[in-house]
């Protein structure tokens, strides 16, 4: 039986890119050398990580005047390091906007809190963070160092369905559960940031990728590693960079050229999750609380009529193939993840199985 792997992170890799890894492990491309023992500053390591920039690079468009770093620490390190980078004025005085659009962006702002004072210029709270605040009522300070966003909330499921303009502030993104997933306009944004383990690869690496202006020094406090002028520098090998990790990113991007680039893939994946949500939609067992106009396409969440029947759904899920459909801690209820590598038939399968268990309960 086909298994098909609904996590929402680590994700799901496509199988292409498991059968390189896999094939490739014990000898890199002839060189007698494993990447689990490649140096990072060897020859083949160069190649790698540079076909990696440059992959990233053209399946985004990302100008020249924007800086590819591949760091450690995950989104939530980010959190911190992008005001350890980015805010000059002391804590009392820096602000930093916020748009409060579910638990990701909530948890970005208990870091900055350390750093600056956060304003909530905008927030879905009220509607249970089942909305997008739109952009007119956002109330943005003219002075903010920047304003922080989270495009694809992936415990509630809400996405950005605009980009927004906040004029000459930096517009900070974390999008780590939607990058690739769509093409996007990088010069609207002034930071973009994303975990490697959902939609890029495995986890350990962070994707981040700045305007050359912003990278102008960190705080004094700042670890030597996190600050973004070293980085920069060192083309990501400041110290140590995650070695393997930035290998399955380098496969993910072939990968994802190879099914036609970006718009290809979002095609995809309007496709698929159209597919569960007209499903969910149809039905009286499953309900999706989430605005129509800011359903994610990547994160799925949604409850049964009764949670008494949540443990069924699991287990007859589990023996069907449909793994790893439990939700996120904070909501409860299923979630299925609908990133890029999850193939229609995962999705098919599901929606078939949901169907067949709505008319046996
Ligand atoms: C998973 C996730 C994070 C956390 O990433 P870590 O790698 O655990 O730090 C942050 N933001 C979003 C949107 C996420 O989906």
């Amino acid at each position: 039986m086909e298994k098909f792997n609904f996590s929402a992170g680590p994700a799901v890799l496509p199988q292409e890119v498991l059968s390189q890894i896999t094939e490739e492990m014990a000898d890199w491309q002839g060189s007698g050398l494993s990447i689990l023992s490649m140096g990072h500053r060897t020859d083949e390591f160069t190649v790698i990580l540079q076909a990696a920039e440059q992959d990233c690079r053209a399946l985004l468009g990302i100008p020249d005047n924007y800086r590819v770093l591949f760091m450690q620490g995950g989104a939530v390190a980010q959190n911190a390091i992008i005001p350890l980078n980015l805010v000059k004025k002391s804590k009392e005085t820096a602000v930093i906007d916020f748009i409060h659009t579910g638990y990701w962006s909530g948890r970005a702002m208990e870091d900055v809190a350390k750093y600056a004072c956060v304003h909530v210029a905008a927030s879905a709270k009220e509607s249970q963070f089942t909305t997008i605040p739109h952009k007119s009522s956002w109330q943005l300070s003219p002075s903010a160092e920047y304003v922080h966003v989270c495009t694809n909330e992936t415990v509630h499921g809400v996405e950005f369905n605009f980009t927004p303009d906040v004029g000459d502030v930096p517009l900070v993104a974390d999008m780590s559960s939607h990058i690739f997933s769509r093409p996007i306009d990088v010069t609207k944004y002034g930071v973009i940031f994303a975990g490697a383990q959902k939609n890029m690869g495995i986890a350990g690496l962070t994707l981040v990728i700045v305007r050359d202006d912003l990278i102008c020094g960190a705080q004094a406090n700042c670890p030597a590693a996190f600050d973004w002028v070293n980085v920069a520098k060192n083309h990501s090998r400041f110290n140590t960079p995650p070695v393997f990790a930035i290998y399955v990113a380098g496969l993910m991007f072939k990968w994802l050229l190879q099914q036609g680039g970006l718009e290809n893939i979002a095609k995809q994946n309007s496709l698929k999750s159209h597919l569960l949500y007209d499903c969910i939609d149809a039905s009286s067992l499953y309900a999706n609380a989430v605005s129509r106009d800011c359903r994610s396409r990547m994160n799925v969440p949604f409850s049964l009529r009764d949670p008494v029947l949540d443990t069924a759904f699991l287990a007859a899920a589990k023996q069907q193939g449909l793994l790893q459909l439990q939700g996120h801690r904070v909501l409860g209820g299923m979630r299925a993840s609908l990133y890029n590598a999850m193939p229609a038939k995962g999705v098919e399968s599901l929606v078939d199985f949901m169907r067949e268990f709505e008319r046996l309960s």
